[in-house]
């Protein structure tokens, strides 16, 4: 399982333009995943270009919620590639072309390994991704508390990695059974995170590959 950080506040890879936003691309089972698409899209497609991702090779592209920040590039993003199918929140409205819309209101399985935990507290869903190890958790800004994505997840299997924007969180103790803490976008406490948990803290940013 390869996640690569496209769009973030900050850059891990430094010819990388760093914005508010986010966006990642998950490669797993075969399947690429554009999981959200940052606020600007050609900073996103510049990334993009970078990073030698190729928008045509993108079949799926799942919408956390409906904030600027995380849909403000999926019309630059269409422009390049139609043909793929968006997995979104029910809460996110809109998308009047001719592009094939899921949507998603409770916890299910997307394909092999890979979940939705279904849009929680009516505004947002987290991508959770299976191997060996447990479920890798990706989170846009984590609205309906990371507390509660952590519990609709744990249903897939144990959570062992979380990766995403983390926004006003302060309940550290609740990320005492993960072993991968990766707080970026809108975090606000990162950190606190980190000296709290200094040995499963990574390093994010625009560019950060991680392989899981
Ligand atoms: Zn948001
Ligand atoms: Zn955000």
């Amino acid at each position: 399982m390869k996640i690569t950080i496209i769009y973030d506040n900050t850059s891990y890879q430094k010819n990388l333009k760093k914005d508010w936003g986010f966006s990642a691309l998950i490669e797993y089972h075969n399947k690429n995943i554009l999981f959200d698409t940052g606020t600007n899209g050609e900073i996103l497609l510049a990334n993009m270009k970078k990073l030698n991702i190729d928008p045509q090779k993108i079949e799926q592209v799942f919408i956390s919620h409906y904030h600027y920040d995380h849909t403000g590039g999926l019309s630059a993003f269409l422009n390049k590639n139609r043909n793929i199918e968006i997995l979104a929140p029910p809460s996110f409205r809109g998308i009047h072309n001719d592009v094939v819309v899921k949507y998603y209101d409770s916890p299910q399985e997307i394909s092999d390994d890979i979940y939705t935990t279904g849009e929680i507290a009516g505004i947002e869903q987290s991508l959770c991704l299976k191997n060996k190890k447990g479920i890798v958790i990706i989170v846009g800004c984590s609205h309906p508390g990371i507390e509660k994505i952590i519990k609709v997840a744990s249903q897939f299997g144990k959570p062992y990695a979380l990766i995403g924007g983390f926004h006003g969180f302060n309940d550290y103790p609740i990320l005492k059974d993960l072993e991968i803490i990766s707080a970026i976008h809108c975090t606000q406490h990162i950190k606190e995170i980190k000296q709290n948990y200094p040995d499963k803290y990574v390093e994010g940013g625009a560019g950060k590959i991680y392989t899981l």
